[in-house]
């Protein structure tokens, strides 16, 4: 019985208009066809830093339609946008385009700490330094696209 009242409470918290309100910002139709495959939480360089941020669990959270974790979480603010995510994803979501919408829509929600916010501006500089040196490694792989940055495409052609 309690087990059952728990259940109704997690159930009523759930959005299922969350993963349509995400798609249609990062003008996607959908972002169902993740099939959690974990490629991108495998490439993702701030994951191997810190554990906990996982785009393929913050995909799947979206998806059962976790609002108010997922926007109250730290965690969407720790993507560096580096797009390595991408560079393996089966089906081509950018993660970093998610997280900058989760970021938007959780200051227009009022999730946000405004704490937390100042707490990053610490973080930032190691975060942006995290990204800078994973796409310059992608691109010495030999990684190139049209989603590679445009400040590292021109190394990139020919
Ligand atoms: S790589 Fe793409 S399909 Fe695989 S879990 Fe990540 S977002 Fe989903
Ligand atoms: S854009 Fe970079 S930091 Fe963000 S989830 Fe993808 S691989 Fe990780």
């Amino acid at each position: 019985m309690t087990n059952d009242k728990a259940e109704d409470i997690f159930f009523s918290e759930l959005d299922p208009s969350f993963k349509d309100e995400v798609a249609k910002k990062i003008g996607l139709e959908s972002i169902k066809p993740c099939y959690t495959c974990g490629s991108c939480t495998g490439i993702c360089p701030v994951h191997e830093v810190i554990e906990d941020f996982d785009p393929r669990r913050m995909i799947h959270m979206i998806l059962l339609g976790m609002r108010k974790e997922v926007l109250s979480s730290d965690l969407i603010w720790f993507c560096c946008l580096c797009n390595s995510c991408f560079f393996v994803c089966p089906q081509e979501i950018k993660f970093s385009r998610v997280a900058t919408e989760l970021r938007k829509m959780a200051m227009d929600g009022g999730y946000v700490d405004k704490g937390l916010l100042k707490r990053l501006e610490q973080v930032n500089p190691y975060l942006q330094d995290l990204c800078r040196r994973t796409m310059f490694l992608k691109v010495r792989e030999g990684f190139c696209g049209s989603h590679t940055m445009p400040c590292w495409r021109k190394h990139t052609k020919g």
